[in-house]
């Protein structure tokens, strides 16, 4: 029986993922110490681990107009911004958080990048990178590249290094070369999607295990009666722009205009924080809107799925073999959007060219074509058959039967 540390940011797209795992490694006797802000206690307790709070504040992480990936010209502009925000705030919090405690392995968040390494190494324990999007097989950023020898990127890079020698002073560790710092922290990578999905997937080592979508009942979900999708209409389209960039009205006023005369059911996930009031009087009669779905049992009922292209909503669809139709905006959205489209599953559909044509044409053509569901299940299938969070624990128990015993599992035996 392992004692666990599992540090992850606040974030719903990052928790979620994690919760099947923990919830096994639970089941398999394992004692789990979860940190995270005080809004996940209860969806984490409810899996019988136990909760730790830190102050870092999710605002600093999610309202944070540096945090922009897509935005990003340059890697480095990623990579002084986890330094930053996250590495040089969060580590401290976390270790005054469990000072004097002891564990035997640690899952991270892969955000938290060099940080996760920083604290196995201050805590002498395995670590556990837990990504929930793609790997970055080519840094964010690199596409788009200023050169290097720009003044700015000179700056930055020099930023970088300042930083990560004032946070290895901080803790006593050694000064990460710059491939260290851009690489991938962690011994052993779950990654929760399938090698096939992951760009450039055969490029990464065994040390990155794919274990596709961690897909679990969520007890905090609402109800949703599926009757009442198909009682008008044979079609339906589910529309969500995830939890965190959903409170534009206009773009859901646009989708009044753009599908209000269609013979389809829309449903539309409004967001837990955002007003509708000011646009309820203009909702069309062939939509239905809630602030949240129960998101897993929607996707099973629907035939389109319109969506910012979030990592776990475009998993999330496609394991059920579900088409999209991609608004990408920020941050992972237009590589995942990117790759949907490559592979045939769904449309991009531009932000910066958006209008009511555009996104009646983009849901139509995915209507109506049957290539981009039968590329949806081609996907699906092989996230289905990467295993879940069920292969997900296994391979942490593997990697862990391969480690040296540690102080506690010692102690326990003693
Ligand atoms: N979600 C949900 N119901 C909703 C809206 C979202 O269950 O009404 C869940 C969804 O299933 C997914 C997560 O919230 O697991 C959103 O994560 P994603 O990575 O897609 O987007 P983010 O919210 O991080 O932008």
């Amino acid at each position: 029986m392992a004692r666990v540390l599992v540090v992850m940011i606040p974030a719903e797209g990052h928790i979620n993922p994690s919760l099947g795992v923990i919830k096994e490694l639970v089941e398999n006797g394992d004692e789990v110490v979860y940190c995270c802000t005080e809004k996940y206690r209860m969806k984490i307790e409810a899996l019988g681990a136990q909760f730790k709070a830190y102050s870092f504040n999710e605002a600093t992480l999610l309202n944070n107009p540096d945090l922009k990936p897509f935005e990003l010209k340059h890697p480095y502009q990623f990579l002084y911004m986890v330094l930053k925000k996250i590495v040089q705030r969060f580590i401290p919090d976390v270790l005054n958080l469990i000072e004097n405690e002891t564990y035997d392995y640690l899952i991270f968040d892969s955000l938290i990048g060099w940080g996760g390494q920083i604290l196995g190494e201050k805590l002498g324990i395995p670590t556990v990178c837990s990504t929930t999007t793609f790997v970055f097989v080519e840094p964010l950023g690199f596409d788009n590249q200023l050169k290097d020898d720009d003044e700015e990127v000179k700056e930055l890079h020099n930023g970088i290094m300042e930083m990560s020698q004032q946070i290895a002073s901080q803790f006593n560790v050694a000064v990460p070369s710059l491939a260290e710092l851009s690489g991938h922290s962690g011994q052993l990578k779950i990654v929760y999607t399938s090698r096939y999905f992951q760009p450039m997937g055969d490029k990464l080592d065994d040390s990155f295990v794919f274990t596709g979508p961690s897909i679990t009942p969520r007890k905090d979900a609402p109800s949703f009666s599926s009757e009442s999708l198909h009682a008008l209409y044979k079609q339906a389209v589910y529309i969500s722009m995830g939890t965190i960039l959903n409170k534009d009205l206009d773009f859901y006023k646009l989708c009044f205009t753009a599908f209000h005369d269609l013979p389809v059911q829309f449903i539309l996930s409004s967001g837990k924080d955002t007003d509708i009031e000011p646009i309820a009087d203009l909702i069309p009669e062939n939509f239905i809107i809630r602030p949240y779905l129960p998101q897993l049992e929607v996707l099973q009922h629907v035939d389109v799925f319109l969506t910012h292209a979030g990592m776990n909503s475009a998993s999330e669809a496609l394991y059920y073999n579900v088409p999209l139709v991609m608004l990408p905006l920020t941050s992972d959205q237009p590589r995942v959007a990117g790759r949907v489209q490559e592979l045939g599953a769904g449309v991009i559909v531009d932000k910066n060219n958006l209008t009511a044509d555009v996104l009646r044409n983009a849901v139509l053509e995915v209507l109506g074509n049957a290539s981009y569901k039968e590329q949806a299940e081609v996907i699906g299938r092989t996230l289905r058959e990467a295993g879940g969070y069920k292969q997900a624990a296994r391979a942490i128990k593997d990697f862990m039967g391969k480690q040296p015993l540690s102080a506690t599992t010692i102690s326990s035996l003693e």
